[in-house]
């Protein structure tokens, strides 16, 4: 099973894409959590990647289309995947159907643009293994301490509030438009996002499972 989770930053979807990937055992794929690792690691393409991501804008497609194809060949993903944060262009997607993928489902989750500010500030990374936390509705167990690996756990670059701000602009203009790309394949499910990531997860799960 191949899904795409879509949705505005900050809607939920990697927290759901790690649910998921719990519960069916497919690797849950994360273009962002790529490309933070690869600037970090100050490789090429995080080399490339890095000034796109501080202004919130998207990085050029042959930069994240490469990292993708080589991510979905590894021997994991060869049951499926679940794609967070891919695609986020039409050229994007289309990419994809160029590479023979089969997409199951896409699930759209819609949270509206002033929740989408008020979440983001609140919102924090482990530094090291990419898990994603709130400082409300998903804590730490331990102040700035990642539970699954002990990294420290900090905001985001790009979670700053004017960069939100430019994100959701990008995400208007260049990525929803999926939405239409999807539902004329016949595979969007917009999942509305609750305010308890519980609740959001169970109507994701049953978006999967009709
Ligand atoms: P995310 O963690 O998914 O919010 O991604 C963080 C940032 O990485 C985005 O704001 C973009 O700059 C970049 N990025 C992640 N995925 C993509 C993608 N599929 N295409 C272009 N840029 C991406």
């Amino acid at each position: 099973m191949n899904l795409i989770f879509l949705g505005a930053p900050g809607a939920g979807k990697g927290t759901q894409a790690e649910s998921v990937s719990t519960k069916y055992g497919l690797p849950a794929v994360s273009t962002g959590n790529m490309l933070r690792e690869a600037v970090k690691n100050g490789t090429e393409a995080g080399l490339k990647a890095k000034s796109f991501m501080d202004a919130g804008d998207l990085v050029p497609d042959e930069v994240v289309i490469g990292i993708l194809k080589d991510r979905i060949a590894l021997d994991d993903a060869k049951n499926g995947f679940i794609l967070d944060g891919f695609p986020r262009t039409v050229e994007q997607a289309e990419a994809l159907e160029r590479m023979g993928v089969n997409i199951d489902k896409v699930i759209n989750i819609h949270v509206a643009d002033e929740k989408i500010i008020a979440r983001m500030s609140g919102r924090r990374v482990c530094g090291d293994c990419g898990a994603s936390y709130h400082i409300e509705y998903k804590p730490v167990k331990t102040e700035g301490v990642c539970d699954l690996c002990k990294g420290e756990v900090v905001l985001r670059d790009d979670d700053k509030p004017e960069t939100v701000l430019m994100r959701l602009k990008t995400y208007h203009e260049k990525t929803a438009p999926l939405i239409e790309f999807y539902g004329n394949r016949g595979k969007l499910r917009t999942v509305e996002g609750q305010e308890e990531i519980k609740d959001t997860t169970k109507l994701t799960f049953e978006a999967i499972d009709v």
